[in-house]
């Protein structure tokens, strides 16, 4: 059985949207994962299809409803059995690669977007849900949130990158550097010309300037990853080595 999706949404008609599109598109036609877009609206209960609420303690917006998403969410489990549920809120923990990488590797995801002021908490720890933040801002919305961890999680599938592509040596990979920068054709652009060790054919030379330059890219642009990467790295069992250079200096 393939790769499961199953997200709950006010808006079903956002999905597939842009991962029907290119490499996720094509595994998704392919079979190599599948996707299920659930409407919340599907669980109301009343003839008006309600699914929130004013809050308690008063404030501006409306709550989504516990027991209309706990049906909701119930009827995603069931269909999609040993996936973690997911609620996508800018109050959760920050998703990383890490998380991608732990996502992909099992039997797939319930998602639950939510709208308005957000999600009565009730539900949210009774459903055992995992909280995740898209990052350090605030959407109208779950659904872009939940498509931006789809597209992660989905190229990580099997089959679904080409052969030429590799999900090592990139940024955010095991040893939590950012990738080096990369060069094209034309060898010269506008008078800015590519660093001559790429073009010298010595593998060996340009493995350690690509790991020089990820190291610099990392320290400079992210102290935050940069300090992760060097406490890895003084692990015994150090997990950091990627490329074929030596580490450079700190
Ligand atoms: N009142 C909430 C707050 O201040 O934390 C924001 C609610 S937001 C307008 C509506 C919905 O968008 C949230 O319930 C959540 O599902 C989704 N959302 C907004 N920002 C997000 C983020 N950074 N990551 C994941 N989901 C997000």
């Amino acid at each position: 059985m393939s790769w499961r999706a199953s997200v709950l949404t006010l808006f079903p008609a956002m999905f597939p949207g842009p991962l029907g599109l290119s490499l996720a598109g094509r595994a998704l036609r392919d079979g190599l994962w599948q996707l299920d877009a659930i409407d919340i609206r599907g669980f109301a209960t009343d003839r008006h299809r309600t699914v929130d609420d004013t809050p308690f303690g008063g404030g501006a917006g409306m709550v989504m409803r516990p027991d209309v998403l706990d049906a909701a969410v119930g009827a995603a489990a069931e269909g999609n059995p040993g996936a973690p549920v997911i609620c996508l809120t800018p109050r959760g923990r920050l998703l990383d690669q890490a998380l991608v990488r732990d996502l992909s590797a099992g039997p797939g995801v319930v998602m639950l977007c939510g709208r308005y002021e957000g999600i009565d908490q009730r539900v949210i720890e009774a459903r055992g849900m995992l909280e995740v933040s898209a990052g350090d801002v605030v959407l109208s919305g779950g659904e872009p949130a939940a498509l931006l961890l789809l597209d992660a999680c989905v190229r990580l599938l099997p089959g679904v990158m080409g052969a030429g592509a590799s999900a090592v040596e990139e940024s955010h990979g095991p040893d939590g550097l950012l990738e080096y920068p990369q060069y094209t054709r034309p060898a010269e652009w506008q008078g800015r010309t590519v660093p001559e060790v790429l073009l010298s054919g010595h593998h060996a030379e340009v493995a350690r300037w690509r790991r020089e330059r990820a190291e610099e890219a990392t320290r400079t642009r992210r102290p935050d990853l940069w300090s992760r990467h060097l406490a890895r790295r003084s692990q015994p069992n150090d997990a950091a080595g990627r490329l074929d250079g030596p580490p450079a200096a700190a």
